[in-house]
């Protein structure tokens, strides 16, 4: 039965994902950081989980693919200004790349050599490691995505921000409202740069959190709604259960490429 197979495996058993044979494995990527002060803490795991979950679930009845969401990762990245909010925690890039390598060597050695890392905190910067890790598995196909960016934003939000905005607001509104503390938000409003070369995007720099943002956020979470938030992240699980199908389909990295 298609509908039985497991495909998180935070609520999966060992004896419901024996005898699977799984395609690819899904690992989402959070943060532990304070989102506005309405979001939990672990919104970016929480999304970027609940995403690929529906992803997979997707991806099992339409096109028969079978995939397992990992637990997420809640090690993040933080910008200065961030790590010094209470409980706040920032995980340096060696540490990420430890996590990553320990997981990706756990999958290969058990015949799983797809993995798709479903990315939901911004601060994460995950390529590095992937080409890194591609030297010592290179018949591997690991990819990343940012969920929140698959889609444009401004097709489904009226006033769309990048840190626990309408958007992220919404989304947690669709999965977990009882999670979601609207009489604590804050406006999201943020103090851009005084100088005009970084407001042009000549260079980046990490943005001094405390001095951008009051309240955290960044990004007015005033107008979200669990409607927007399904319609959002529907569409993005259809995108991602398009591309496990794409991908379930491809066993050798030649056969990516148009010749
Ligand atoms: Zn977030």
């Amino acid at each position: 039965m298609k509908s039985s197979i497991a495909v998180d495996l935070a609520a999966s058993t060992f004896g419901e994902v024996q005898g699977t044979n799984y395609d690819i494995a899904i690992l989402p990527w959070g943060a532990t950081e304070p989102h506005n002060r309405h979001l939990p803490y672990l919104t970016d795991c929480i999304l970027s989980h609940d995403v690929a979950v529906d992803a997979a679930r997707l991806a099992l009845q339409q096109y028969d693919v079978k995939t397992m969401v990992l637990p997420p990762v809640m090690m993040g990245a933080q910008n200065p200004g961030q790590r010094e909010l209470p409980f706040c925690l920032h995980y340096r890039q060696r540490t990420q790349q430890a996590i990553l390598s320990d997981i990706v060597e756990s999958l290969f050695h058990q015949g799983i050599h797809k993995l798709l890392i479903v990315n939901g905190h911004g601060g994460n910067t995950l390529k590095g490691f992937v080409r890194d890790l591609l030297v010592d598995y290179p018949s591997m196909f690991i990819l990343i995505s940012d969920w929140y960016a698959v889609l444009p934003a401004k097709e489904y939000f009226d006033d769309p921000g990048d840190h626990a905005d309408e958007l992220e607001t919404s989304a947690m509104l669709h999965y977990h409202p009882e999670l979601v503390r609207m009489d604590l938000a804050g406006d999201g409003s943020s103090h851009p740069f005084t100088l005009p070369s970084l407001r042009q995007k000549t260079a980046w720099l990490p943005r001094h959190w405390n001095l951008v943002s009051d309240d955290t956020g960044i990004g007015n979470p005033g107008l979200a709604t669990a409607e927007k938030g399904a319609r959002h992240t529907h569409d993005v699980a259809q995108r991602y259960a398009d591309l496990l199908r794409d991908l379930a389909a491809v066993n050798e990295a030649t056969e990516l490429y148009e010749h």
